[in-house]
Order: structure tokens, then sequence, then C-alpha cells
């Protein structure tokens, strides 16, 4: 049995320089990149992560 909360999850981000797919934690407490090109994908704000790119879709 799986217990989740549902201020946890995965998304799988689509980086808009370069179309690399990857996964990320929504609760990232530190920056995400994209592993091709470096571009910013993810800012910590204190809890939450902020995505910060257009391409987003959660795993269902
Ligand atoms: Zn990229």
């Amino acid at each position: 049995m799986l217990l989740q909360t549902p201020k946890s999850k995965f998304l799988r981000v689509k980086c808009p320089q370069c179309k690399n797919e990857q996964i990320v934690f929504n609760k990232a407490a530190t920056e995400v990149k994209c592993l091709v090109c470096g571009k910013k994908l993810v800012k910590p704000t204190g809890g939450k992560a902020k995505i910060d790119t257009k391409s987003i879709e959660p795993l269902e």
C-alpha cells in the first residue's frame, strides 16, 4: 500500500529550449537544470518548487 501526500509529486517537464524531457520532483529543494542544455527548469521557493517551463505534464 502506498501512502502519497498530495503536495508531492513528480512531473515530467520538457525543456523549452532543447525539448529534452526529464522527470522532476515538485518539491525540489534545489534548482533543477536541463540535463542537456543546462537551462534552469525548477526554482526552489521555500517549500514548493516553481516549475519554470511552459511544458509540464503531470505524471498520473
Ligand atoms: Zn534543455
